[in-house]
């Protein structure tokens, strides 16, 4: 095996999307560099208090929300987290698909659900939030999406989370989104065809390869438990990209059971605890990456789901875009993922909120 020569940077290639990201590592950055921005000091899971009277999804009385869908406890009084339509949806809710050639060209309408699921307090921030309400939240989404994956308008489901005003959180309340939407989006389709690829040319599945490297390499790893691995990619694209995948092969997010729910629930929360003592609670995207739900043949293959896995990626707002990134799509990371993961190896997940 070919050794790094020296030490310059590093070119490094994804497997599975064959996408290459720039290392510049060089520029001499330490872990504790990234956590040095004085803004984020002043946050504070602790003395946020529960319940903000201006807070649109704490003050549901003063500002109404659409009706809630699920909610987990099912209570009306009990209940810790609900789900419920967004009042300015990206896509307008229809249950059936139209679409249309023009010329060489393919359209359809933009149909798609577009729902929030809240925490009921607001001082339940992703890795402050207690085990136990972070596998609620991971069972209401399950729940959600065995609900929407049936509809013949929605042929892949995308969950998200986005954490602080720097990653498009314009509401400070603990909340992740559901979009649904009728096509196979494209960077699904690069995953999906990319696992193809990755098996036809050596035999055997990518997210198997990667797993069983990075549980005998380790200098990646960050967590594990007996469902999921908290890692750092060999390619991360941005300094402390974190990965959460499962243990076992498995395309689709929605068939965990409740055992692999709450295991997951454990995972995220050493992943963004972590995230957020180390690097004091910088602003984040999470996404799920599951294979899509359909099987009206318009967009999916079924074909392409068997060598793809399920993960989360978890990618830290902590620089920005300039043109290089723009001009070429490739990312430069100053941060090597060997030292991101040690250093959030070191760190101690924090004691829950109240
Ligand atoms: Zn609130």
């Amino acid at each position: 095996m070919m050794k790094r020569p020296h030490e310059l940077g590093e070119l490094r290639q994804d497997p599975i999307t064959e996408k290459w990201v720039v290392l510049a590592t060089g520029r001499g950055k330490r872990p504790d560099d990234f956590a040095g921005d004085s803004k984020r000091h002043s946050f504070n899971a602790y003395k946020t208090p529960k319940y903000k009277d201006d807070c649109p999804f704490c003050n549901l009385g003063k500002f109404t929300q659409e009706p809630d869908v699920l909610r987990l406890p099912d209570d009306p009084e009990r209940w810790q987290v609900h789900i419920f339509g967004n009042k300015y949806p990206a896509f307008q809710p229809h249950d059936e698909l139209r679409h249309w050639q023009v010329g060489p060209y393919r359209a359809a309408e933009a149909v798609g659900y577009h729902e929030i699921l809240a925490t009921r307090w607001h001082n339940q921030f992703g890795g402050y939030a207690s085990e136990q309400l972070m596998a609620m939240e991971i069972e209401a989404l399950v729940l959600r999406y065995r609900q929407l994956q049936i509809k013949q308008s929605v042929n892949y489901i995308q969950i998200i989370k986005n954490q602080g005003p720097e990653a498009g959180g314009s509401l400070e309340h603990p909340h992740h989104q559901i979009f649904t939407v009728p096509v196979l989006p494209n960077d699904i389709s690069d995953l999906l065809h990319g696992t193809e690829r990755y098996a036809a040319k050596n035999d055997q599945k990518a997210f198997t390869i990667i797993l069983d490297f990075e549980k005998s390499d380790g200098r990646r790893i960050v967590w594990e438990n007996e469902d999921f691995t908290v890692f750092c990619p060999f390619a991360s694209r941005v300094p402390f990209e974190t990965w959460v995948l499962p243990n076992k092969s498995n395309p689709h997010f929605e068939s965990i059971d409740s055992s692999q729910q709450r295991s997951l629930a454990e995972a995220m929360r050493q992943a963004l605890g972590r995230i957020a003592v180390g690097l004091k609670n910088p602003a984040y995207n999470y996404y799920i990456h599951s294979a899509p739900c359909d099987d009206n043949g318009f967009v999916c293959d079924d074909r392409l789901f068997g060598n793809f896995r399920w993960h989360v990626s978890i990618l830290p707002r902590l620089g920005q875009w300039g043109g290089f990134e723009l001009g070429t799509g490739l990312e430069i990371n100053t941060m090597a993922p060997e030292e991101a993961a040690e250093f959030l190896r070191e760190q101690k997940v924090p004691e829950p909120v109240e």
